[in-house]
């Protein structure tokens, strides 16, 4: 009997992996498409500048609405894009929309929107051509550069080590800012931060979102303030969902701040109509 079930075991196990294999196979399939077909979108969630209330720059987030699959959330189909070789297609629309978008919302404007856009580890792999598109893109839209952020996650430092920190050293040296994403929730040692070619810490959302209106388990954002101030390192707060939180932020003079309780990620149009 025991045997039985151990086999039947098996059995489930390998069809959940073909399931999964499938659904996967699927949402490449149809991503192929969308991006042949430029069906993705950049949506555009502001920062919020600490000190002056004002709106700093804007994240870049992709959205995907499929005809068949729905809405695909990013966390779903950016690895499968980053496992497949599509994330560089994606990235260059995320570029393109964008860096096309801020460049005419800051013709119109006296204080330019700056822009951050998400780098996936897996694009520093030629990290001498990534740069040179980098550059290329943002000499197209007559994009400043020191307008311009790469957001990196603590993993892409970890892979590939030389050549990705040499790509980011010439993209700061041209005058662009890297900031870590999701700061706090890798492995990697803080040695890293006093080496590394990096302006900016953001505070990962799980880490805001634990601050409790009596500012308990407020440690961690703290302790990653302090350490950004004391490395000459500006530090955004990623997540801010409640007024306390953004209070204490500002209290202990976080830069920057991004969350829901100042807009969720929002498509051109509702940008315009809410930030401009
Ligand atoms: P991320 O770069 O850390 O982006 C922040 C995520 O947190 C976004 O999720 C945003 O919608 C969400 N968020 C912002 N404020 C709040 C809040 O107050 N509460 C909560 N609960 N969530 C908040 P989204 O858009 O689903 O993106 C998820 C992740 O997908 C991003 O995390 C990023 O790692 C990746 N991603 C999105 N677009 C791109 C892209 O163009 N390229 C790459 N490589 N990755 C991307
Ligand atoms: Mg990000
Ligand atoms: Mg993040
Ligand atoms: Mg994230």
């Amino acid at each position: 009997a025991a045997k039985k079930d151990g086999g039947n075991h098996v059995v489930v196990y390998n069809e959940e992996i073909n399931k999964e294999k499938n659904e996967k196979l699927r949402i490449e399939k149809r991503l192929r498409k969308a991006i042949a077909n430029e069906e993705i979108e950049v949506y555009y969630q502001p920062k919020i500048d600490a000190k002056s209330d004002q709106l700093r720059g804007v994240e870049a987030l992709l959205r995907w609405t499929d005809e068949e699959l729905g809405f695909v959330p990013p966390d779903k189909f950016i690895s499968i894009a980053e496992e497949t070789g599509l994330i560089h297609p994606l990235w260059k629309i995320a570029m393109k929309q964008a860096c096309s978008q801020i460049s005419i919302w800051n013709s119109q404007r006296n204080e330019p929107i700056r822009l951050a856009v998400n780098f996936s580890a897996k694009q520093f792999q030629d990290p001498c051509s990534l740069v040179n598109q980098v550059k290329d893109i943002l000499a197209e839209h007559q994009l400043a550069p020191n307008l311009f952020e790469v957001e990196i996650t603590e993993s892409t430092l970890l892979f590939k080590t030389t050549e990705t920190i040499k790509a980011l050293k010439s993209l700061q040296e041209y005058g662009i800012s890297v900031s870590i994403d999701d700061f706090g929730t890798g492995y990697s040692s803080l040695s890293y931060l006093k080496t590394l070619p990096i302006n900016c810490l953001k505070i990962d959302r799980s880490f805001i979102q634990d601050i409790t209106e009596d500012n308990r388990n407020a440690e961690i954002p703290l302790t990653i303030i302090n350490l950004a101030r004391s490395l000459h390192l500006d530090v955004v707060a990623e997540g801010v969902e409640e007024n306390h939180q953004k209070e204490f932020l500002v209290q202990n003079q976080c830069n920057y701040m991004q969350g829901f309780f100042f807009s969720k990620p929002l498509s051109k149009d509702d940008f315009e109509k809410n930030w401009l």
